[in-house]
């Protein structure tokens, strides 16, 4: 006879094996999903994977209040950019240092929109088995970097991990306020955050900028894009690499106008200055970015460009 417990554990693996599949199916119906990208570098005894989850669409109409639509549109052009649209990837990223395996936000999961929810999928095209991640860190809240925490059954996908997220972020989505501190169109995130956070709450620990979350890996504090959103710093040897989140959300955008105020972010101004200061302080120390919404692998160096920066790709999609 089964133990009890042994039963709980196998209808819990085998509920997660039929996600799997019907994930499987969705992707291959998407024809509009992007291939599996996966960037990998070494820097020291750390190697950084990043993976995709999809991606998103975003109506170009109202997402730069300030520019003019002629000088949007001609910056579009100049950079074979569609004009309609921007349609940034999401990748998630993967730090591995020795027996730890660490990732940085968690994708949409299944219940956001159609062109998101292939991590697990991706994961599994990258050898990596969502049981054997030890840390899950969050730069932020919002629905592509938080909602595939949990399956259908709201269940955690990374079952034995250890969850971390800043206290700022936490605090501002757990208000009974945040509803009325959002757009309309966003108060499903609010929802969204509120009903994962509810199934993290026993598990989680809350970060506060300046402190080490892991061995070598720096809380760095990125307000703007959301109240409490952070990027995190990893050090090996004499060299770093920023996991920035959406604090720099676009290869060409971000990089040569980050003074464009931008809706995506949820204080504008905030958005800009965090931008400016990280751009320029990375520039400075020649350390690597990985942005979650920058093209491809995602996976580069920051260049300054007179007032401008530029983003140095360092490792293709494969
Ligand atoms: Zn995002």
């Amino acid at each position: 006879m089964r133990h009890p417990d042994r039963n709980g554990i196998f209808a819990q693996s085998s509920r997660r094996a039929f996600l799997a599949s019907g994930l499987s199916l969705a992707a291959a119906a998407a024809f509009s999903r992007p291939a599996r990208a996966i960037g990998r570098i070494t820097m020291g005894a750390s190697e950084f994977i990043t993976v995709s989850d999809g991606s998103l669409a975003l109506p170009m109409d109202s997402l730069f209040p300030d520019i003019e639509k002629a000088e949007l549109e001609a910056f579009l052009r100049a950079h074979d950019m569609p004009t309609d649209a921007l349609r940034p990837q999401c990748n998630v990223t993967i730090l591995k240092q020795g027996d730890r395996t660490t990732i940085f936000d968690v994708g949409a999961g299944s219940n956001f929109v159609s062109s998101t929810g292939a991590l697990l999928e991706n994961l599994g095209a990258a050898g990596i088995d969502p049981e054997t991640v030890t840390d899950v860190i969050f730069t932020h809240a919002h629905p592509d970097h938080l909602w595939g925490v949990t399956d259908d059954f709201d269940e955690l996908v990374f079952a034995n991990a250890n969850y971390h997220i800043g206290q700022a972020e936490w605090d501002f989505w757990s208000s009974p306020d945040a509803m009325q501190s959002v757009a309309e169109d966003r108060q499903s995130f609010v929802v969204g955050a509120q009903n994962r956070f509810a199934v993290l709450e026993e598990r989680i620990a809350f970060l506060k900028p300046g402190q080490e979350v892991l061995p070598g890996v720096e809380v760095v504090g990125t307000p703007g894009h959301t109240p409490g959103h952070l990027s995190f710093l990893v050090h090996d040897g004499r060299d770093q690499t920023l996991i920035a989140g959406d604090a720099v959300s676009n290869t060409q955008i971000s990089f040569e106008h980050p003074e464009w105020r931008t809706s995506s972010d949820q204080d504008p101004d905030g958005g800009v200055a965090t931008r400016k200061a990280l751009l320029s302080r990375l520039a400075g120390d020649k350390s690597r970015i990985i942005g979650y919404h920058f093209d491809k692998a995602g996976i580069g160096r920051v260049e300054r460009q007179g007032e401008a920066y530029a983003f140095i790709a360092e490792d293709a999609a494969r």
